[in-house]
């Protein structure tokens, strides 16, 4: 089933994930769920945003790497297991480059994931910089290494996100996501439960060609994905 992952940011209050989550529900209407839908709200928000009919689900933006202890601020996997996450979003860009996350840090983070049954949307990608040097394959040989302890067996969520293609409008072309998407097949073929996602400025008008000509199993939306009509249009259900 092909998943579309609405990553809000740090975009709305309750109030707006309430209106977000009634104009949503009436776009998918009673249909059975032909896509797998998840929302990550700013974690204020996740309760609002939550479907008691289960038409999506939930996702965090961002795990502590610790399971508990005196770390003002953080936020655990037991925590947003215990609030209706399903799902985490690890080493996303701006977490990478606003925060300095690296890559011990995030595999920390994966393996807090897994101790409470959450699947990561592990996300990576090169930056303008390292695609016009010629450094994508290496970018994403690195960033997939952070991977190597986390169990073969159990389902993971590989985003590919082009830091040039997040927030730009300037979306990857769908030979280089569907080049992306063989890269990572390849470089993650032991993985027995994996889909791949493309992100990176994905809208109504692009999504259609760049999901049949890339491959990829979906979608990881930003901008997109504030609006419930343009995030439906986008998962194919309006
Ligand atoms: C993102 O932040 O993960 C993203 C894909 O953003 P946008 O769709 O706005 O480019």
């Amino acid at each position: 089933m092909r998943l579309f992952v609405a990553n809000w940011k740090m975009h709305k209050t309750r109030g707006q994930a309430r209106a977000f989550a009634r104009d949503l529900a009436a776009q998918i209407g009673d249909r059975p769920p032909s896509v797998e839908l998840v929302i990550a709200p700013p974690l204020t928000a996740l309760e609002a945003v939550r479907d008691p009919e289960g038409r999506w689900s939930l996702a965090a933006q961002n795990v502590a790497a610790e399971a508990a202890g005196a770390l003002t601020g953080e936020v655990s996997a037991r925590m947003l297991a215990d609030a209706g996450c399903r799902y985490v979003i690890v080493g996303h860009s701006e977490r990478r480059r606003l925060f300095g996350e690296d890559g011990p840090l995030l595999a920390r983070k994966l393996a807090r994931a897994r101790d409470e049954n959450l699947t990561p949307i592990y996300c990576l990608g090169e930056s303008e910089e390292e695609r016009s040097r010629g450094l994508t394959a290496q970018v994403f040989e690195r960033q997939a290494q952070t991977l190597a302890q986390d169990p073969a067996s159990a389902p993971l969520v590989v985003a590919y996100e082009p830091v040039w293609a997040i927030g730009t409008g300037q979306a990857a072309a769908p030979e280089d996501a569907a080049a992306a998407r063989a890269r990572l097949r390849k470089l993650l073929a032991n993985r027995q439960s994996l889909r791949l996602l493309y992100g990176g400025s994905v809208t109504p008008e692009n999504a259609g060609k760049l999901l049949e000509a890339s491959g990829m199993d979906g979608f990881l939306v930003g901008g997109a994905s504030l609006e419930p009509s343009s995030f439906a249009r986008i998962a194919g259900l309006a």
